[in-house]
């Protein structure tokens, strides 16, 4: 099995879709918005940076974001696959991860590009319910995505929460960040011919048969 990176716009479904392949293919789940949401429970200095810079829709700062990482990938197994999930979200942290990978020996991986139009990741973004315990991620508005039983998580049985960042005003300014400092990382990848596209507005087994290709192929 390849490692993973999950390059798209907000609210494309990276977490959802890492969530499943996790389970399926036993591959360990790194999201760095997970890891930076955790670090600013602390309520410390670092955890009102983190909040004050995601909350307003911007990157939290590469040393901060690295760091995190770091610490995870140092946690893994030799034999450990992963999906990075929300990492590198600019150039400079695309060239920094190489490096991280070529240390580690991570050599086979595969980029993934989710695609998603602006319109429909506003609109998930505003129906997004995430379990603060597991994770898990879900959509009142979208049927194959709700919760069984209203607000509560399948998973763990924890009450939903929306995310402080999914309102549309913050949404704009992701979505504008993304496209100016995202967005060139997946040229960065395509020059090294890692770059595969899958379009997230199918059904959800249609888009998993496509990622599946992409990691078997
Ligand atoms: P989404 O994909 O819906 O934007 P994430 O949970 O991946 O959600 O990210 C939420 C926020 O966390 C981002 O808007 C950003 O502020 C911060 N963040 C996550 N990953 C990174 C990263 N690699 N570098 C800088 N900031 C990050």
């Amino acid at each position: 099995m390849k490692n993973i990176i999950f390059v798209a716009p907000p609210a494309a479904g990276k977490g959802t879709y890492s969530s499943v392949l996790e389970k399926k293919f036993n591959y360990v789940h790194i999201s760095t918005g997970d890891l930076l949401r955790d670090a600013r429970k602390r309520e410390d200095e670092l955890g009102k940076k983190i909040t004050l810079l995601m909350d307003s829709g911007k990157l939290v700062t590469d040393d901060i974001v690295l760091e995190l990482l770091k610490q995870k990938l140092e946690s893994l197994d030799s034999n450990d696959r992963i999906i990075l999930d929300g990492f590198p979200r600019n150039v400079n942290q695309a060239k920094v991860l190489d490096d991280m990978f070529n240390s580690l020996g991570m050599i086979d991986y595969e980029v993934i590009y989710l695609e998603i139009d602006k319109e429909s990741a506003l609109k998930r973004t505003l129906g997004r319910l995430v379990c603060p315990k597991c994770k898990s991620s879900y959509n009142e508005f979208n049927e194959e995505m709700k919760p069984k039983v209203d607000n509560t998580c399948d998973n763990c049985g924890t009450l939903l929460e929306k995310r402080s960042d999914d309102t549309k005003e913050t949404f704009e300014i992701r979505f504008d960040t993304y496209m100016s400092e995202t967005k060139p990382v997946l040229d960065y990848y395509e020059e090294k011919g890692k770059l595969h596209s899958v379009s997230s507005l199918d059904g959800i087994e249609t888009v998993l048969k496509n990622l599946e290709g992409v990691i078997n192929g």
